[in-house]
């Protein structure tokens, strides 16, 4: 059996490792490869998926174009608007999105349950930002989603009842939450500049300039990057220097990928 993540850049990737780990530990049969797609190609690859592979993770920046080449979307696929996981059951292709209990299972393991009336900022708009809005909205949050395009921005938020603006705002709201998940500061074979970089930066001053500028202990703002490689992108760095509380991307990248290998698996 054939398993690949799809994506573009994908050298960032860690599933290969990951799953072939796991393929091995529990003696399955199966190999996992990841496999550049340009944006372009999308219909290309997926023309022979089927005859090719038995399932495959998505990844930046397909999630959401993934959903054309489906034949069965998850309640959450539909719900959302973008697919991580597809599985091959005899030919018929189902879409899920894993991302959701992922990243909803990394904020229980660092004892975050209950978002009621939290304001929470997403940074980004693209495939991962729709699970994580979805999840934080339904842990109770108020959301803006900050994007660098506005216009994803606005259709995102539009999308689920939720307020918008430009990266620039950042500094403007309140804030208890702050999930990154632009690919700003992800490592980049072709440009290692882009590690060294954050969406927005983070004040380290001593008046505490979160939520306009009232003082506010700084340990109970929670900054989350999404980012798994580096495990410690520029944006966590920053927070913890400030003294935020802050939840690294490895954790829902390990979650999402159980879910996903649960699906290649034990459900197929
Ligand atoms: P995507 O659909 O391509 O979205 C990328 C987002 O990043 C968009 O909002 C884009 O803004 C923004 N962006 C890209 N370059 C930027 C720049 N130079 N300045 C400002 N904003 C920029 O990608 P995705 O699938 O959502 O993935 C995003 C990141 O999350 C990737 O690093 C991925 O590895 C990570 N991720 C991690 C997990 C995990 O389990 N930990 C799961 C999913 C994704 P525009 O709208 O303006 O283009």
């Amino acid at each position: 059996m054939n398993y690949c993540v799809i994506g573009f850049p994908i050298s960032h990737s860690l599933s290969p490792a990951l799953h072939n780990r796991a393929f091995r530990k529990l003696k399955v049969r199966a190999r996992y490869t990841a496999v550049e797609v340009a944006p372009s190609d999308l219909g290309l690859f997926m023309r022979d998926f089927s005859s090719k592979y038995s399932g495959a993770n998505v990844t930046i920046p397909h999630k959401e174009k993934i959903l054309d080449f489906l034949d069965e979307l998850s309640p959450e696929v539909r719900a959302i608007g973008a697919c991580n996981t597809i599985v091959n059951r005899g030919g018929k292709l189902f879409g899920y999105n894993t991302d959701v209990l992922g990243f909803m299972d990394a904020l229980k393991s660092e004892g975050v349950r209950n978002l009621k009336g939290k304001n929470a900022i997403v940074l980004g708009a693209g495939g991962a930002a729709r699970a994580v809005v979805y999840a934080l909205k339904k842990m109770g949050a108020h959301i803006t989603i900050l994007n660098r395009t506005l216009e994803h921005a606005q259709k995102l938020a539009k999308n689920f009842g939720q307020n918008f603006g430009g990266l620039e705002d950042f500094n403007k709201l309140k804030c208890d939450i702050l999930v990154n998940t632009t690919s700003v500061g992800m490592w980049h074979k072709e440009n290692k500049k882009y590690m060294s970089e954050a969406p927005v930066s983070i004040c380290h001053c001593e008046r505490h300039c979160f939520g306009f500028g009232r003082p506010r202990p700084r340990n109970d703002m929670i900054i989350m990057d999404i980012i798994y490689r580096p495990r410690m992108t520029k944006l966590l760095r920053d927070a913890k220097k400030a003294g935020c509380k802050i939840i690294t991307g490895d954790k829902m990248f390990m979650n999402q990928a159980k879910r996903s290998f649960e699906l290649f698996t034990i459900c197929s």
